[in-house]
């Protein structure tokens, strides 16, 4: 609902680790923000998804024209699970010779230049998703994408300085399969990343205050924790430019 009523931008997060520059989850609208936020698809050297669903994979075709000046410029990677390329794919036919293609299998390692990408573990959500981890010269980063709560999280993902978690629900609701807050905060708790990012808000979040939730996750863990907001940067290494629009 926050999607469709776009209650909150949908176009997924940039990444810089280092100079590699990843686009990561383009749901609807990240065409749009990547102009509006004056960045260039052109820079982009791969785009992940987690998975299929709309909201993290619906830009992933005209991103990926964007990015290779239309398809006459083939580059860069789209890292992505197996079944947005099959049954109803997500990945359109016709972009894929314009780039390189991998398919996320559990444990997969690559890299881009000098940053490691690994996907420790599948999730448990309706269709194929992978969270990922980032190795690059500031540290370590997770994401975990939708899933269900399960406790080979922690081991999948311990070590990690910094981590990104969506977190779309107070009250778990079976059907859906996602994470509530109280799940996020065991998660955080006992990962015990140096900073921990909250993000995809479904409307139990976001009309509890995420910017609440966050606090009284690092009250019960003493991690600190940020809930994402539309625009924000967050600088690795010089925490003080970081900016909230
Ligand atoms: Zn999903």
């Amino acid at each position: 609902m926050v999607v469709l009523n776009q209650l909150r931008k949908s176009g997924g997060f940039w990444l810089k680790l280092d100079d590699v520059n990843i686009l990561h989850d383009p749901g609807p609208g990240s065409l749009v923000m990547i102009h509006q936020l004056g960045l260039k698809p052109k820079d982009i050297d791969a785009i992940i998804l987690s998975h299929r669903h709309i909201d993290h994979s619906n830009d992933v075709n005209v991103v990926t024209e964007a990015m290779t000046g239309g398809g006459f410029a083939p580059k860069g990677r789209l890292i992505a699970p197996s079944d947005c390329f099959v049954n109803d794919p997500v990945v359109l036919q016709y972009v894929r010779p314009f780039v390189d293609i991998t398919e996320i299998k559990p444990g997969l390692e690559t890299t881009i230049k000098d940053v490691r990408i690994m996907f420790p573990i599948e999730n448990q959500h309706p269709v194929e998703t992978y969270g990922v981890i980032y190795t690059f010269s500031s540290g370590r980063l997770g994401y975990i994408p939708d899933t269900e709560y399960f406790p080979e999280l922690l081991q999948a993902y311990s070590g990690v300085d910094y981590l990104i978690i969506n977190v779309v629900r107070m009250r778990t609701d079976k059907r859906i399969r996602h994470l509530n807050m109280e799940e996020a905060a065991e998660l955080i708790g006992k990962i015990r990343p140096k900073i921990a990012i909250l993000t995809h808000f479904g409307l139990q979040v976001l009309n509890s205050s995420p910017e609440y939730q966050a606090k009284m996750i690092l009250q019960k863990t003493g991690v600190e924790v940020i809930a994402a907001s539309d625009g924000m940067i967050f600088d690795f290494d010089n925490r003080e430019k970081n900016k909230w629009f």
